[in-house]
């Protein structure tokens, strides 16, 4: 089977290691990849927001199956794309179409989602430009902290929190004023949930699906969760807090009334669904969905995934998931996130990489790189994903940790903390 995969993070790069494990995968491409995915099959450098050259290299390589990684290209329809022309609507897409991609893509509807089908989250009112005077209103007596969400993609910085009802109030004017453009045109005033987060996956045919490992991941720049909020600095798969009851609860509040409520409202989903989740005392509550996988929580899911993936991916694509017995690893995976120096802010990039070929107990997932004349160098701000796979947790960050020692670049950083609240 000839698999094109879209994307360059370090997501596509744990997908492309394993999917080129699989017998079923002959030829596999990545759209438009990095470094790492290179070793694992062809990258093709072709936008995957572009969605006519995907067509013409997909048409052109003879390409079978088509995986989708970021959120981007599923929100602008690439799904829909495939279906609707006559010379693609043979190639399965492994993610969303529009409708279903709308879960991510704008807060208010993933919130009204949840409301109608009595899944639990925090309780939250939307406002625009329309009803600005009701919402200055509705924050005057609102607790706090107060959570304020642009309703669109905002490349995560779309989210504030404020300890005080003036802040909000300006910060309400200033998101439906443009600060983020379009995405804040409608904004959602949520209650803040105090708890702990955690990652939970499930790839969907529609009707059925397979829940995949769960993960934990580390946003803030800092050691100990502080500063800057970044893409992620790190995972940690298993989570030790997310028990058979835990999960149980999950499943039954959570999960199972996502699918239920997706065919009740006739989105036809074939994909991925992150649940994005808080623990609030024993309970689940759910903060966002995305409608792809998470990065940098792939990176540790898909080394403790023993199955094949690209048999997983056909068995979603026909519709046969209740038939897929997933095997994971009953080990832990970590993993570390080598980022540039000055990330989040402005950071600078082309610095050389080297020390990957020394690892010793861990898999180098790239992101931010490409190969110059080569040399790896890097080429974002989050620029590789060190995974460890051992038989407890205290291991595997161990030997991440060590591991992300022995790579250097100009400027690298990295936290040292990762997973060490859950210990
Ligand atoms: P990302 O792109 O990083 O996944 P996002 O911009 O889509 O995030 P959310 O996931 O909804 O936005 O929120 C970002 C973060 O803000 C959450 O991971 C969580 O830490 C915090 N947060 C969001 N909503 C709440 C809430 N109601 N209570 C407490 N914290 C919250």
């Amino acid at each position: 089977m000839n698999i094109l995969l879209l994307g360059s993070g370090g997501r596509e790069c744990a997908f492309a290691w394993k999917m080129s494990q699989s017998a079923l995968c002959s030829k596999l491409f990545i759209a438009p990849g990095n470094a790492g995915t290179g070793n694992y099959g062809k990258n093709v450098n072709i936008n995957p927001n572009d969605f006519e050259a995907v067509k013409a290299f997909a048409l052109k390589e003879g390409i079978e199956l088509l995986v989708v990684g970021p959120e981007e290209p599923l929100v602008n329809g690439i799904h829909d794309f495939f279906a609707n022309d006559a010379s693609l609507e043979h190639i399965p897409v492994i993610g969303p179409k529009k409708e279903g991609a709308i879960l991510e893509g704008s807060k208010d509807f993933s919130k009204q989602f949840m409301e109608r089908h009595g899944i639990p989250t925090a309780a939250s009112k939307s406002f625009t430009n329309e009803n600005l005077a009701e919402g200055l209103e509705y924050l005057s007596t609102h607790a706090t902290p107060i959570v304020l969400k642009a309703d669109g993609l905002a490349a995560g910085k779309g989210v504030l929190i404020l300890d005080n009802v003036v802040e909000a109030q300006e910060e309400l004017k200033l998101m439906l004023g443009g600060k983020f453009g379009n995405a804040g045109s409608t904004v959602v005033i949520e209650e803040f949930l105090t708890g702990i987060e955690i990652s939970v996956f499930v790839l969907t045919d529609g009707k059925n699906y397979v829940i995949l490992p769960e993960a934990k991941d580390y946003k803030r720049i800092g050691q100990g969760d502080t500063g800057l909020n970044t893409g992620g600095m790190g995972s940690v798969s298993p989570v030790p807090f997310a028990n058979e009851a835990f999960m149980a609860q999950v499943k039954d509040e959570i999960i199972q009334p996502t699918i239920d409520g997706l065919l009740k409202d006739n989105i036809d989903y074939t994909g991925f669904i992150f649940f994005g989740l808080i623990k609030v005392g024993d309970k689940p509550y759910v903060i966002e969905y995305n409608c792809r996988m998470g990065d940098p929580e792939t990176e540790s899911v898909i080394p403790r995934m023993e199955s094949d993936l690209v048999e997983l991916f056909i068995a979603c694509a026909d519709k046969k998931l209740d038939t897929f017995n997933l095997v994971v690893s009953k080990k832990t995976a970590a993993t570390i996130m080598l980022v540039a120096g000055g990330y989040p802010g402005e950071y600078e990039k082309g610095k050389a990489i080297s020390g990957i070929e020394n690892l010793r107990d861990s898999l180098a997932f790239h992101a931010g790189t490409n190969l110059e004349g080569g040399i790896v160098k890097t080429n974002g701000g989050r620029v590789l994903a060190i995974t460890s796979l051992q038989d407890d947790q205290f291991n595997a960050l161990q030997h991440a940790t060590a591991d992300a020692g022995r790579i250097y670049f100009d400027g690298k950083y990295f936290r040292e903390d990762i997973g060490f609240d859950l210990m």
